[in-house]
């Protein structure tokens, strides 16, 4: 295992009708808010009408910044900043999925940066002071509500950048497992991608003695495989509601990565998905993962999907190891296309026009990953498997 420094900083409110500590919370940091939000699903849903009563009869002042897009974009975080200027704000509420959450981050770390805020997006090391920042989680994903990441997208430069930074993880997070019932079937399914994506980012690793990390990542992976379908079927079923939340915010707040190098090839090469084509995060993921598992699987790695393939999809292992390695990918695969994802890039549209541009991009900040280790050439060939 390797040395690392623990810090989770965020508190975490998990429960039904937990927004009753949602103002005395936002009291400790001040009473004037920016509230946060999407395209009005929390309208809908009759959350945003909660979250105002409680503001109102509290006291508390709010500002809002509405229509924040999936791949939410550098314009909202502009606007969302000069908000913040004007009216002296003291917390960012974001109340939504990972978009709103990631493009609050932004704005609070923003508020303090004298230039244009997608430097700081650009360039992690230009993040200083932010103002606080709590959320209320409607979908379970990203597992922003309990990381100190955020993944911006500017259109003018066809660009989706992941930043991060200690000082923008949430002070509080309120998890309603109730607030997800709502969520659409594609959503539910994306989402359980995403956190099975995030465990992978950190499970397949050269780190061979992390046995803890290891077993505590193939839960998180058996919870979603468990609970995914099952709340895609029945969106009120609380259980699988509840255990998808608490599984997205175990997947990326640091506790399966401590002590191990860590991968986030496919993520960097699914952000140029969305930023080329606006896709849904998830979605992108469910088509590229088992690509970059069938790329990343050889000599060196193979023992790696052996654990994975015996401890996570129950396959004997007794079986040739290059067997079991191919199964356990085919397997992720099936999985994924169970809960209705494509698995090939001209299933959503993507041809092989912007493939060159788009490895390119990946890899403008370095080589991805160290598992297997990625250059433009190597990200390539995978999106051309994928097509
Ligand atoms: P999202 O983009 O925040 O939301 C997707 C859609 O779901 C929106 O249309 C939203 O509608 C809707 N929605 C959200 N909650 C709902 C509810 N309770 N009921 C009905 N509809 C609901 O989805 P996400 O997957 O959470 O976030 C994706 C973004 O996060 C991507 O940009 C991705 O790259 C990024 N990401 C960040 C991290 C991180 O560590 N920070 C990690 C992975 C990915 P409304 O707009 O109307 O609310
Ligand atoms: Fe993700």
């Amino acid at each position: 295992m390797l040395n690392f420094n623990y810090s989770i900083p965020t508190k975490v409110f998990f429960g039904k009708n937990k927004i009753e500590l949602l103002a005395d919370n936002i009291k400790q940091y001040g009473n004037k808010v920016l509230l946060v939000y999407g395209g009005g699903s929390i309208k809908k849903s009759g959350l945003y009408e909660e979250v105002i009563e409680s503001l109102n009869k509290n006291k508390i002042e709010s500002w809002e910044l509405s229509g924040v897009k999936p791949n939410p974009r550098i314009s909202s975080v502009r606007k969302g900043i000069e908000i913040c200027r004007e009216n002296k704000i003291d917390l960012v509420l974001a109340v939504g999925g990972g978009s709103v959450i990631d493009c609050s981050k932004i704005i609070a770390a923003g508020y303090y940066y004298d230039n244009d805020p997608w430097d700081i997006v650009v360039d992690p090391r230009k993040i200083g002071k932010a103002l606080p920042i709590a959320t209320i989680l409607t979908l379970a994903a990203t597992g922003s509500e309990m990381d100190a990441g955020a993944v911006i997208t500017n259109p003018e430069t066809s660009e989706k950048l992941g930043t991060g930074h200690p000082n923008i993880a949430p002070k509080f997070s309120i998890l309603d497992p109730t607030y997800t019932f709502t969520v659409p079937k594609e959503q539910t399914a994306a989402g359980t991608v995403d956190i099975m994506s995030h465990v992978f980012e950190v499970y397949f690793s050269n780190t061979k003695e992390a046995y803890l990390q290891n077993r505590m990542a193939e839960a998180v992976l058996k919870t979603c495989i468990n609970y995914g379908k099952r709340a895609m079927d029945e969106p009120n079923d609380y259980e699988a509601r509840a255990n998808l939340m608490w599984a997205g915010s175990l997947a990326i707040n640091g506790l399966l990565g401590y002590g191990k190098e860590t991968e986030w090839s496919a993520h960097e090469i699914e952000h140029e998905l969305s930023a080329y084509y606006d896709i849904t995060h998830g979605v992108g993921l469910a088509i590229l993962f088992p690509y970059w598992m069938e790329y990343a699987l050889n000599d060196d790695t193979v023992d790696k999907f052996v654990e994975y393939g015996v401890n996570v999809w129950d396959i004997d292992s007794d079986n040739d190891k290059y067997e079991i390695a191919k199964s356990s990918i085919n397997k992720t695969r099936e999985y994924f296309n169970s809960l209705g994802m494509p698995s090939r890039l001209e299933e959503v549209g993507i041809g092989e026009e912007k493939l060159e541009q788009m490895a390119k991009g990946a890899t403008s900040r370095g080589t991805l990953g160290r598992f297997k280790p990625l250059e433009a050439e190597d990200v390539l060939s995978i999106y051309k498997s994928a097509l």
